[in-house]
C-alpha cells in the first residue's frame, strides 16, 4: 500500500481528540500507511523567517509544517483565498475584492508548498491535496519533476463557468486542475459545472463521461459527497458531557420546542435571512410564537475579512429587533450565541432539539444537517429544514427542502416542520440516516483514494506548464 500525502492549508493533530470527523478519518489512512500530512503551521512571522520545515511525529503519521510571512498570509490567505475565491466560489462575485497583488501572493505561498514538500516525497507516495487555497500545487508540484499520483478535493462548491470567468487569472486556476490525476467535488452539480467550464473556456475533450482531456494532459473528474463518521458522532451524543447538555436543554425548554442553527459566521450561510423567515413564521402564527424558540449558534471566522464584520452588525440588529418586537417579559424567541460551543456538547444540542434550520445561500456539502440528523432519537426524531443550495440536498431529498432566498416560503417550512406528526418525521428520519451512514467520511476517504489508484499517470512531462 502506498504511503498516503495529505496536503491542506491547515493540518489537525490526530492525536487530538477535539478533532472534527473529516480529520478522523485522514488521520486513519495516514496511521494506516504511515502518512504524511503538511500545511501551514497557522503561524505568521516576519519575512525574513518563515523558511523552515517543522516536523512532528504523531504516532506513526509524520506532521510536517511552514510559516507564513506577514505579506504572503495577507495576499494568499486573506486576500485570494478569502477575498476572491471563498466568495465567488459561493456565488457571492459582490463581495470579491480582486486586488492585483493577491494572485502572486496565492501563487508564491503554492510555489513554496511545493518547494518545501518535493523533498519529503518517496517516489511511490499518493498525495491527496485539499481544498481552495491550494488549486495550483499539483502544476508547482509538476513544474518541479514530481510524478507520483496526485489527487485534488474542493470542499466548497464549483460555481457556473461564466461566474468562474469573473475571477481575474481564471483560466490560469482552472488549467492548474489538469496537473491532477482526479479532482474530486462534493456534488454533482459541481462536476457539471466543471465538465462545461472545461468543455467551453478550456476546450477540453470529453473521453468516457469521466475524464477529461486538456493541456496535454487527461484529468478524471467525480462526486465523491463528504460524510461525517456517525459512529463517532453516535458516541459523542451519548457521552456525558452531550447527555448533560441534552438534559439541560430538555429542562429548560420543557414547555417549549427548540428549534437550532450552527454555523460559523459566514455570509454563505443564509444567517439574515434566516432571522427574517424566523420573524415572518412569528408574524403568521401569533398561536404559536411562544411554543417555540431559536437558537442559533455563530461561531467566529475570519473576522479580519471586512464583510464578515458588516454582516455581523446585520445579524445582530436582526436578532435584537425581533425580540424586541415579539418577545414577552417569560419568553424571547431568537437566543443568539456569538460563539462556539465545544464539540462534545455539539450532540446534546441537536438531540433536544425538534428542528434543525441548515438554510445556507450556497455551500459545498453542510456536515451540520448530517450531524443533526444522527444525535436523533430515532424513536422521536426532529426535523431538517434544509436549503436546496446545501451540497447536502442531493443526497438528503427527504429534508423540508426550501428556498432561503424565499421569506415566505422558508417560514411556511418552519410551521410545517415544528407540527409535523411523529409517524412523519420518523419515516423521513430513517430515509435520512441511510444515505448519511451508507456516505459517511469513511466512505469519501475510500472511494476517493479508490478513484485516484485507478486514474493512472500517463503524462508525466511538465511541458503543459
Ligand atoms: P463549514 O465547513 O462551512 O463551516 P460545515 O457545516 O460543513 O460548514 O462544517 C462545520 C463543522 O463545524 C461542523 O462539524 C460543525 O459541527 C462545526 N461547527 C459549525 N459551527 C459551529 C459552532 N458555532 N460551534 C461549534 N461547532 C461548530
Amino acid at each position: 500500500m502506498s504511503r498516503l500525502v495529505v496536503v491542506s492549508n491547515r493540518i489537525a493533530d490526530p492525536r487530538q481528540t477535539a478533532a472534527g470527523g473529516l480529520a478522523v478519518a485522514l488521520a486513519e489512512v495516514l496511521n494506516n500507511t504511515g502518512g504524511l500530512w503538511f500545511g501551514w503551521s497557522g503561524k505568521i512571522v516576519d519575512d525574513a523567517e518563515g523558511d523552515d520545515v517543522h516536523m512532528l511525529q504523531a504516532g506513526p503519521v509524520k506532521l510536517a509544517t511552514v510559516d507564513l510571512s506577514h505579506v504572503d498570509h495577507d495576499a494568499f490567505y486573506l486576500g485570494y483565498s478569502n477575498g476572491v475565491l471563498w466568495p465567488v466560489f459561493h456565488y457571492r462575485v459582490d463581495l470579491a475584492d480582486f486586488d492585483a497583488g493577491y494572485i502572486n501572493g496565492y501563487r508564491r505561498v503554492n510555489q513554496l508548498f511545493a518547494r518545501k514538500l518535493l523533498p519529503l516525497l518517496r517516489p511511490d507516495d499518493v498525495i491527496w491535496v485539499h481544498d481552495y487555497h491550494l488549486i495550483p500545487l499539483a502544476a508547482e508540484l509538476r513544474a518541479l519533476g514530481c510524478t507520483q499520483q496526485i489527487g485534488f478535493f474542493l470542499h466548497i462548491p464549483l460555481p457556473p463557468p461564466l461566474m468562474l470567468a469573473a475571477i481575474p487569472g481564471h483560466d490560469w486556476l482552472m488549467r492548474a486542475l489538469f496537473a491532477y490525476d482526479l479532482v474530486g467535488f462534493q456534488s454533482q452539480s459541481d462536476v457539471d459545472h466543471f465538465t462545461k467550464y472545461v468543455e467551453t473556456e478550456a476546450h477540453a475533450q470529453p473521453l468516457d463521461g469521466q475524464r477529461w482531456r486538456a493541456f496535454g494532459r487527461t484529468v478524471r473528474a467525480g462526486a465523491f459527497p463528504i460524510g461525517i463518521d456517525v459512529d463517532e458522532f453516535t458516541g459523542l451524543t451519548y457521552a456525558s458531557e452531550a447527555v448533560e447538555m441534552y438534559e439541560r436543554m430538555k429542562r429548560e425548554y420543557s414547555r417549549r420546542k427548540l428549534l437550532v442553527g450552527v454555523d460559523r459566521l459566514d455570509y454563505s450561510k443564509g444567517l439574515p435571512q434566516r432571522m427574517r423567515a424566523f420573524r415572518e413564521f412569528l408574524t403568521r402564527h401569533p398561536e404559536l410564537r411562544s411554543s417555540a424558540t431559536l437558537i442559533q449558534i455563530a461561531s467566529p471566522s475570519r473576522e479580519n475579512v471586512s464583510a464578515y464584520t458588516d454582516l455581523l452588525r446585520e445579524l445582530e440588529t436582526l436578532c435584537g429587533s425581533i425580540n424586541g418586537n415579539f418577545g414577552e417579559l417569560d419568553w424571547m424567541p431568537v437566543r443568539y450565541i456569538h460563539r462556539t460551543v465545544p464539540r462534545a456538547r455539539l450532540p446534546g444540542l441537536y438531540r433536544a432539539s425538534r428542528v434543525a434550520l441548515v438554510t445556507p445561500l450556497r455551500d459545498g456539502m453542510n456536515l451540520v444537517a448530517k450531524e443533526f440528523l444522527a444525535a436523533q432519537d430515532e424513536a422521536d426524531p426532529g426535523v431538517l429544514v434544509l436549503s436546496r443550495f446545501a451540497g447536502a440536498a442531493e443526497q438528503l431529498k427527504e429534508a423540508l427542502l426550501v428556498n432561503p432566498y424565499d421569506t415566505e416560503g422558508t417560514a411556511a417550512a418552519i410551521q410545517l416542520a415544528l407540527q409535523m406528526p411523529l409517524e412523519e418525521r420518523r419515516d423521513r428520519h430513517q430515509a435520512m440516516m441511510r444515505t448519511v451512514r451508507q456516505y459517511d467520511v469513511h466512505w469519501w476517504c475510500e472511494s476517493f483514494l479508490a478513484a485516484l489508484a485507478e486514474a493512472q499517470p500517463e503524462e508525466k512531462g511538465t511541458s503543459w506548464l
